[in-house]
């Protein structure tokens, strides 16, 4: 072994220094010479020793790649392929001089070997290139995953193919497959054949985002499943791409669908439908022994399909309300000696546990496995932070990171109009490339019991599976970084790569990935007279088009120019009534459009203090309030300013002293979120250093079919300076979600009109 790292080391010394390799994610070592190989097509290749699943999927690669072939006459480059032994796990190395060696200590780093291969060659006017270069690798995390969640919206066999297809591509290595859930259950159970017949349909599914209002349904039948002939089919499938799939059966909550199935497995035992809406829902697993023998008979089918270690149990999200009132749950808290409903989950969790471990296999749960103790052998999966992680691992569990900050691929990437519907958060590419699965938190002699991270995707808004693709691409790309890079390049390093290569590649393998990095970066900020944004070309040139309408007293004025590179565009705030401006920004490039409007009063960019702080989750600065644009709906974090306090004060300096005629401000409603309408409202001006009152306490009517409710309040005096006071609810109304909490306060604008 020494000597071949010493003759690795010679060939080492005669590279050029710091190249940016062209494969994502981005490998260990990578050298390239000033010489390349150049072959018009087949490769002279030598197979000898290589398993035929690898000598399938190298064949594979290469066509679809490149279309190259592999022919044992060839007067193209040779390749070999060697196997090492003693060398780290999962390692491989490339070695690219008048031919190709690749040397790999395992089928799965020898099949990431030549992926890596794929991506090093390059197309050329008369056939291929491939630079003389060096390439060392292996990954820094072990569990690098992917989730689908297929019970909100089914996905076909094959779809499931082509999505493990993509992520082995990506040096992805574990796929989640979310099973069961409230809206449908996916896998067929012999033992319990209405799981599927009954559970895995539901007769509506509703319309539009969740916080929308009237709610409305599609009252058509929707559903399906895969036969345990197909599930077999797919765990074969990931399996020869060197992909191991984690089940997840949930437990005990979400689980609506298998209770429609069997009601009797319920604490009330009343019959339900399989649900049609989105969310957490009260009815869940009872915990007595009927149910918890059901499952573990499910179990049993579950194991003997999938052969991974690790079974997902799901445990997140589960109401105690049934419990509670349960007579059979109280006897098993009672029998079990257990203080609390959490402790019950608790109860039911180490059951499952000691029933998989008796059977060789490892349970994992969604963080809540943690309340009320974690079970002996559990791992978990930190979903509300990473907190969970840090406190499992610090109990020495494995953990899997996948914070929903970094890692849920169901938020939006983009600020952009012209997003599509998203489940609500925002996660562009380069918050996910700065994920790390170890925070700083963490002591280090815990970090060996960070497994890796993985990105989810829940489906509820994605009901067809281009949109799948296209929440998932390119962001599994820097995730993959995140996940596979020692020490990742810089993100603008990564982004020339992806546009380069990996796009392209990926438009080839008709994949309907998010063209949102081609989106104009516009950024707004505070100018002398109001507002202005910049619209800042992408790295790659592109050039805008930016067309723009001004409605001033019924009037309209309309421009149009192009933007080569960066402009700023200035919007004055207005002297008197209201102007109202609307902007298109196309790329003439893919030709996405990003739209805004803007309304001009007297209190646009003007200076805004904020005496009561905004929830620092919410706050997205003092300009959100005053940029003369609405929040829109289903809302999104960045456009609205949000409080957990009962009573909020915001100053404004309207810089100049003079009459003004009205004030309004526009809230949010949205009981699922918590965020509720205010109580009242009252207006203060300044004089002569004083607060004067002006107009108020306004009073709000509760309405719950409103989403958006602006208030009127009328000024009419003399002043520079307003103070608006905020009364929320003490608390959220019973039989609300939340009831007895402080609710949110949700702000999105504040008008002084003159
Ligand atoms: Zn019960």
């Amino acid at each position: 072994m020494k000597c071949i790292f010493f003759l690795f080391f010679l060939v080492i010394m005669n590279l050029n220094i710091a190249q940016v390799s062209p494969i994502i994610p981005a490998p260990v070592v990578y050298q390239e010479l000033n010489e390349s190989l150049n072959f018009d097509g087949d490769l002279l290749v030598n197979f000898i020793g290589l398993s035929t699943n690898l000598q399938e999927q190298i064949t594979h690669l290469a066509a679809i790649y490149h279309g190259i072939q592999f022919s044992n006459f060839s007067s193209g480059p040779k390749i070999s392929f060697k196997k090492l032994e003693n060398v780290k796990q999962d390692s491989y190395s490339i070695n690219v001089s008048n031919e190709i060696v690749i040397s790999f200590s395992s089928d799965v780093s020898c099949y990431y070997a030549f992926i890596s291969l794929m991506q090093l060659i390059e197309t050329t006017s008369s056939g291929f290139k491939l630079k003389k270069c060096f390439v060392k690798d292996y990954p820094k995390f072990s569990w690098r995953g992917l989730h689908l969640d297929v019970s909100r919206h089914f996905f076909t066999v094959e779809e499931v193919k082509k999505y493990i297809d993509l992520m082995s591509l990506y040096k992805f290595n574990t796929f989640h497959w979310h099973l069961t859930d409230d809206q449908g259950w996916r896998i067929e159970i012999k033992n319990f054949p209405k799981l599927t017949e009954i559970g895995g349909w539901r007769d509506s599914t509703m319309n539009n985002h969740y916080s929308t209002k009237p709610r409305t349904y599609t009252r058509h039948k929707y559903g399906g499943y895969y036969t345990q002939e197909q599930i077999k089919e797919v765990v074969a499938y990931a399996n020869s791409k060197f992909v191991t799939i984690v089940p997840e059966i949930e437990m005990p909550g979400h689980s609506r669908a298998a209770l429609a199935a069997y009601p009797e497995y319920s604490c009330t035992g009343i019959q339900q439908g399989v649900e049609g809406l989105w969310g957490v829902f009260d009815d869940i697993f009872c915990s007595k022994e009927e149910t918890i023998l059901f499952l573990q008979k499910i179990l049993d089918e579950v194991i003997l399909l999938f052969p991974g270690k690790y079974i997902h149990v799901g445990g997140d999200e589960a109401p105690k309300t049934r419990w509670e009132k349960c007579t059979n749950c109280q006897k098993v808290m009672h029998e079990n000696n257990l203080k609390n409903e959490h402790q019950l989950q608790s109860y039911f969790i180490q059951r499952m546990d000691k029933y998989l471990t008796e059977k060789g296999r490892k349970l994992i749960g969604w963080d809540e496995i943690l309340e009320g103790g974690l079970s002996s052998n559990a791992a978990v999966m930190s979903w509300r932070g990473f907190e969970g992680g840090v406190e499992a691992a610090s109990q020495e569990h494995e953990v899997v990171m996948t914070p929903g900050s970094h890692c849920y691929f169901d938020h939006y990437q983009g600020k952009g109009s012209n997003e599509p519907i998203a489940i609500g958060g925002f996660t562009p590419l380069e918050k996910v490339y700065e994920f790390n699965p170890i925070p700083n938190q963490l002591n280090k002699k815990y970090e060996p019991y960070i497994l890796g991270g993985q990105a989810n995707v829940w489906t509820e808004y994605i009901s067809d599976f281009d949109k799948v693709e296209y929440m998932v691409y390119p962001r599994a790309l820097a995730l993959s970084q995140a996940l596979w890079c020692l020490e990742k390049p810089s993100f603008n390093a990564f982004k020339n790569v992806l546009m380069d290569k990996h796009l392209p590649f990926l438009k080839k393998m008709k994949v309907h990935y998010a063209k949102t990095i081609f989106s104009p970066k516009i950024e707004w900020e505070k100018s002398k007279k109001g507002v202005q944004f910049n619209i800042k070309s992408n790295d790659q040139g592109e050039i805008y088009e930016v067309e723009s309408s001004e409605i001033k007293n019924n009037k309209i004025s309309k421009m149009n120019f192009n933007v080569l590179q960066d402009e700023c565009i200035e919007i004055n705030r207005s002297e008197k009534d209201q102007i109202n401006y609307t902007y298109y920004v196309r790329s003439k490039n893919d030709s996405s459009t990003t739209q805004f409007n803007i309304q001009a009063t007297s209190s646009l960019g003007a200076p805004v203090k904020y005496i009561t702080q905004p929830s620092a989750s919410y706050n997205s600065g003092s300009l959100t309030l005053v940029d003369g644009q609405h929040g829109s709906l289903p809302w999104k974090r960045n456009e609205w300013i949000g409080f957990d306090t009962t009573e909020i004060d915001i100053e404004i300096d309207l810089l100049k002293r003079q009459k003004y005629k009205q004030l309004n401000v526009s809230f949010l409603s949205d009981e699922h979120s918590w965020i509720h309408f205010p109580e009242w409202i009252e207006v203060f001006y300044l004089r002569k250093g004083k607060w004067k009152h002006c107009s108020g306490p306004v009073q709000f009517s509760y309405l719950q079919s409103e989403q958006v409710r602006s208030f009127q309040i009328e000024l009419n005096k003399p002043t520079r300076n307003v103070l608006v006071k905020i009364k929320s609810l003490t608390v959220i109304p019973n039989g609300l979600p939340g009831a007895g909490h402080i609710p949110w306060t949700f702000i999105d604008e504040i008008e002084v009109v003159k």
